[in-house]
């Protein structure tokens, strides 16, 4: 689950990390209020507030010097459609925004925390390339990121942040500072069962106070049932509308960007067949998951999710019949096919117990489905069909 800025910001607040007193405002009268009497002093920061990166490039981050400024600046931000290299080219839409005292900021620098799957552990990465697109200083000067895993037994210690604040090249009262946040930092990561926490700027500022200028996290969505204080914090107006719906019907459902949809058992099925798609020409239109079952109603839903998005013009079926019978599952597609409209090409490969079976259901329901036999012939027959329509 992602959350914004300035919901990141109260929980690293909660936890002792340093950030900049600021709230978040949902009109320019606001704004101007929460300027004026929550943050004070002749300084603001009005941050747009969306569920990606990248703001301050595209104009959603601006500095105002004046509560006129804030009120005009807060109305140019709200209501934009602001383009970054994590929205896509259709943006996202500003619907609330973050008001902050300005900080006076000496050095940009970066720390992220995430969990390093290779090693079971997580890691504290820092750069004192802070402030620009941490992935490009990865891939141009890798040697700028300094990285440190903590053992999850004893968690983060003393000595390792000391070693990492020494690396950002900070002294004294600075140095004492990083430590601090570094350690509440962490403390944050773990209690809240975050997948990613960074900061990218973290501000050393001319008062040597070491606080985070931005502040990303992501929670484990596997582990929101321990945090039910968590839910408030999701925006729906931010998240893909067909995931949400999908959700509801316990259906693992990805929406991309292709044509083809896709309806499969089993995710690395469901990965090896937009595999495959795109190997024979086409684009995976989805990532659906359907689980175990595949009944009448599982794919009948499936195909209410699918035919939602307006770009698909045909359907692969793959599903493979382990537990499941395949001719049980021909039935719960035919029948789920009369039950909704589906008016696009069907290709349906199903493999495993009872697949002959199930071959003669399909062909013998009266309805215009492809049968293919092989997973390559399905990929094969669904392109086609595209390119005939
Ligand atoms: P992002 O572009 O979405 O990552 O948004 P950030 O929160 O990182 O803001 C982008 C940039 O705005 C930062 O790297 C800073 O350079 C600048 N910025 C943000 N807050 C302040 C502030 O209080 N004072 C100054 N001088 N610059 C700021
Ligand atoms: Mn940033």
């Amino acid at each position: 689950m992602k959350i914004h800025e300035y919901q990141a910001k109260e929980i690293l607040r909660k936890f002792g990390v340093p950030v900049p007193t600021g709230l978040p405002a949902f009109s320019p009268e606001e704004a101007v209020k929460v300027a004026k009497e929550d943050v004070g002093g002749e300084l603001w920061v009005v941050k747009a507030q969306i569920h990606a990166g990248g703001r301050g490039k595209g104009g959603g981050v601006k500095i105002a010097r004046s509560l006129h400024e804030v009120y005009e600046l807060s109305k140019q931000i709200l209501g934009m459609t602001l383009v970054t290299h994590q929205t896509g080219p259709e943006g996202k839409v500003v619907k609330r925004l973050l008001i902050e005292q300005g900080v006076n900021i000496d050095r940009e620098l970066y720390v992220g925390i995430t969990l390093d799957r290779a090693i079971s552990k997580n890691v504290i990465m820092v750069s004192t390339e802070g402030g620009m697109e941490i992935e490009k200083v990865a891939e141009e000067t890798p040697e700028k990121i300094i990285k440190e895993p903590v053992d999850p037994a004893i968690g983060l210690q003393a000595f390792q942040a000391r070693k990492l604040a020494f690396a950002l090249g900070l002294k004294g009262e600075q140095h004492k500072n990083a430590v601090k946040f570094l350690m509440a930092l962490y403390k944050a990561y773990v209690a809240t069962d975050c997948s990613i926490a960074e900061i990218n700027p973290l501000v050393v500022t001319k008062e040597q106070q070491v606080i985070a200028l931005d502040a990303k996290i992501n929670f484990d969505d596997n582990a929101l049932y321990r945090h039910p204080e968590l839910a408030a914090y999701r925006d729906l107006e931010e998240e893909e509308p067909l995931e949400i719906e999908a959700s509801k019907y316990n259906l693992n459902y990805i929406k991309l960007d292709g044509n083809v949809g896709c309806m499969v058992n089993g995710a690395g099925l469901a990965m090896g067949t937009m595999d495959i798609i795109k190997l024979a020409g086409g684009q995976p239109a989805n990532f659906l998951d359907v689980g175990g079952g595949a009944n009448k109603e599982t794919v009948a839903n499936g195909f209410k999710i699918i035919l939602s998005d307006p770009n698909v013009k045909a359907i692969l079926i793959n599903i493979f019949g382990g537990i499941v019978r395949c001719d049980r599952v021909a039935e719960g597609v035919i029948n789920a096919a009369r039950w909704i409209e589906v008016n696009v090409p069907i290709v349906v490969r199903l493999e495993g117990t009872n697949a002959k079976e199930a071959q003669v259901l399909l062909k013998e329901s009266g309805l215009n489905f492809e049968v293919a036999g092989s997973l390559k012939e399905a990929a094969d027959k669904v392109t086609k069909v595209l390119t005939k329509n």
